[in-house]
């Protein structure tokens, strides 16, 4: 039995990108005090009032999020944390992990919000998905219009932030495609946002640093149930590809991720330089932020509308 490097209990994980076994306990003051340096770095100190987002899938990651946050919020009594629950409307998928989002919401203290597609856009992702042109993939349709909502409704609710869950994997697969796909400018927006632009609610993300697999111990660590269910549309998704990718190279060299992710942080100022000047509009129809005349979500929509 491998034993704990700090106190020689039975090691939970091997930590293979820094060579460590560490006990249950270990882990979570190792996972935790990693999260906290990544919020430090992203947005300094937390707020000591006002409103702060998490958006919340209720899978894993965005659940250990909100647990996270919760606990490092709930002594500030003057802020108040709302996890926000976008319902795409894919059916035997979402409806499980919007319960999960909502019983662990209830839990920790959080206030609740799902926003559907239905009722806002007109139309669940099963239907665009039986009506949509070929040439915008499923997750294409529904990364936009969630983008959207989730920055209305936290916009909304006057938060100053919305956290996401997205971990270390997520993060340098984000990195890779764009980078790939020769999109430098959508490159220079990805989060953590440290620019504040109008009607535009920046994204942190404490997660950033850790990894998928460490999110699945940290939640069996603390009793979150997990969605093990793949999206449907998860087969079509551009993103497996660079997911394959990312942890073959991980596989023969421990910390290609965080390297990815060092990487990219010495770049974005200067990509931040290049492109954080672009204008933010508001959209002719929806009012929502846009760099164009009209949102991405609108011309989304006028194309199933014209369907
Ligand atoms: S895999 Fe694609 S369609 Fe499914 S939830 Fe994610 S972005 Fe949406
Ligand atoms: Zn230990
Ligand atoms: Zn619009």
């Amino acid at each position: 039995m491998m034993r704990c490097d700090r106190c020689l209990k039975p090691a939970v994980t091997f930590i293979r990108y820094n060579g460590s076994h560490l006990c249950s306990e270990h882990f979570i003051d190792y996972y935790e005090k990693r999260v906290k340096k990544e919020i430090k770095k992203q947005v300094g100190k937390l707020p000591q009032e006002g409103v702060v987002a998490v958006a919340v899938s209720g899978g894993k990651d965005s659940l250990v999020a909100m647990k996270i946050l919760a606990d490092l919020l709930r002594p500030r009594r003057k802020v108040k944390l709302h996890a926000i629950t976008i319902d795409e409307g894919i059916e035997g998928y979402r409806p499980k992990s919007i319960g999960l989002a909502a019983r662990y919401a209830k839990w920790w203290g959080v206030d609740h919000h799902v926003v559907s597609f239905k009722e806002s856009v007109g139309c669940s992702l099963d239907e665009i998905v039986r009506t949509k042109d070929e040439d915008v993939s499923e997750c294409g349709y529904c990364g936009v219009l969630r983008r959207m909502l989730m920055n209305s409704k936290a916009r909304e609710l006057g938060a100053a932030m919305i956290a996401t869950g997205h971990n270390l994997d997520d993060v340098s697969q984000s990195i890779l495609m764009n980078f790939v796909s020769g999109d430098i400018e959508k490159l220079s927006r990805l989060g953590p946002h440290t620019d504040v632009k109008e009607g535009l609610i920046p994204r942190i993300m404490p997660l950033r640093t850790v990894t998928e697999k460490e999110n699945v111990i940290y939640a069996l660590l603390n009793g979150i149930e997990l969605h093990e269910q793949e999206c449907p549309y998860t087969v079509n998704a551009h993103r497996q590809e660079f997911r394959s990718i990312v942890e073959t190279l991980e596989s023969r060299t421990p910390g290609t991720r965080h390297s990815i992710v060092k990487s990219y942080d010495v770049l974005k100022p200067l990509l931040l330089e290049k492109y954080g000047g672009t204008k933010i509009n508001r959209c002719e129809r929806c009012g929502e932020p846009t760099s164009a005349k009209v949102c991405k979500s609108c011309l989304l929509v006028d194309k199933l509308k014209r369907k």
